[in-house]
């Protein structure tokens, strides 16, 4: 099969002829439809995040089940499905307690088993469980759903991870009451479905933060009711200005130590700071201390923390409905080969969303 191949930091993926094993015990064997190309990835193309290599990238996508092990009762071939690199063991405290997103003994393949990637007879890494940039995809039962036939895949890709995401971090993580008052930090992929998490919650208020005039006009569209340039205004106090003394809940949706820090700061007293983004491995954030005698809070976000099987089919029922845009965050569709190009569309602030189909 044809897969984009990480080999270090700084340079391109390359399209290359992998092998992929066949599926033992729980695994299953998808035929990759659709692949959007998220921010997170990124992180490890630029260095930030480190990774073994050579690897294949990529982690939100959906397609359509060819095999399955024989240990599979959930799917079946022709079943279309949802990836989500939150793969869970179901039977750890973390999945018993119903945080299968922090699950730490996450189903893989032993030592003594055969590599489920390999190209030119060497093992390649599987990223996030998933390895998306890639025909087909290898994972546990439990990185999938089933999704409806009738939704469309590059929609259903975007739930896989930048979806679920935002839209988790509002109503999974935080839990914000309807008529608060949000500021979100980035209007890239994750900020915008954030906002649109905000907004599905019942935010009075959503002030979307940014640098990059090009992506107001879509922040508007999904649901901001205010926007501050960042790069021409202290958004902190921009923030205050707007909401007379701070917002309720702030997200950050970039992975930015100062949008960290400011997230903190645009609060008002007994509000609650999310951060969502990938701030670089060795970064500290600082925090006002006396501050912490306001009550302000602030606390990290994994993927949204989502109950994935449970978010994804509920999320899509919210895009059935007209309440959660995806449309609209598919901005470009490319092959696998336009992988690189997206990355770059991504960091000029272009797109929203890219989404790589296969066909
Ligand atoms: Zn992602
Ligand atoms: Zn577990």
């Amino acid at each position: 099969m044809k897969a984009a191949i990480f080999h270090e930091a700084h340079k391109p993926l390359t399209i290359e002829n992998v092998e992929i094993d066949t599926p033992i015990g729980r695994e299953v064997l998808v035929r990759t439809v659709a692949s959007g190309v998220c921010h997170s990835d990124l992180h490890f193309v630029d260095g930030y995040y480190p990774f073994p290599t050579p690897a294949i990238l990529g982690h939100e996508a959906a397609g359509i089940v060819e095999a399955v092990g024989p240990q599979v009762g959930e799917f079946k071939p022709g079943d279309h499905v949802i990836a989500c690199l939150s793969v869970f063991c179901g039977a750890c405290d973390y999945c018993l307690t119903g945080k299968t997103h922090l699950c730490q003994t996450r189903p893989a393949r032993k030592k003594d088993e055969p590599p489920k990637l390999t190209w030119n007879g060497q093992p390649v890494n599987q990223f996030a469980n998933l390895s998306a940039y890639a025909e087909k995809m290898l994972v546990h039962e439990n990185a999938l759903v089933k999704i409806d036939d009738q939704m469309p895949f590059a929609q259903a890709a975007l739930i896989g991870c930048g979806v679920t995401t935002g839209v988790g971090a509002v109503l999974n993580t935080a839990r914000i009451e309807p008529g608060s008052t949000v500021a979100v930090f980035g209007a890239g992929g994750v900020g915008l479905a954030t906002i649109q998490g905000a907004r599905i919650a019942g935010a009075r208020m959503i002030i979307a933060v940014d640098t990059m005039e090009s992506k107001f006009a879509k922040a508007k569209e999904l649901g901001a009711t205010h926007i501050v340039n960042a790069r021409a205004d202290d958004p902190v106090k921009a923030i205050r200005t707007l909401t007379n003394g701070g917002v309720d809940y702030s997200f950050e949706a970039i992975g930015l130590k100062i949008a960290a820090e400011q997230c903190f700061d645009c609060l008002k007293p007994g509000g609650t700071a999310t951060v969502i983004g990938m701030i670089p491995v060795g970064q500290k954030i600082e925090l006002d201390g006396p501050m912490f005698l306001r009550e302000k809070k602030i606390q990290g976000c994994s993927m949204g923390s989502n109950r994935f099987k449970v978010d994804m089919p509920r999320y899509i029922e919210f895009y059935r409905q007209g309440r959660l845009k995806l449309d609209e965050m598919v901005s470009r569709r490319g092959r696998l080969e336009d992988v690189n190009e997206a990355f770059r569309a991504m960091k000029a602030g272009e797109v929203a969303r890219t989404v790589l189909m296969f066909d």
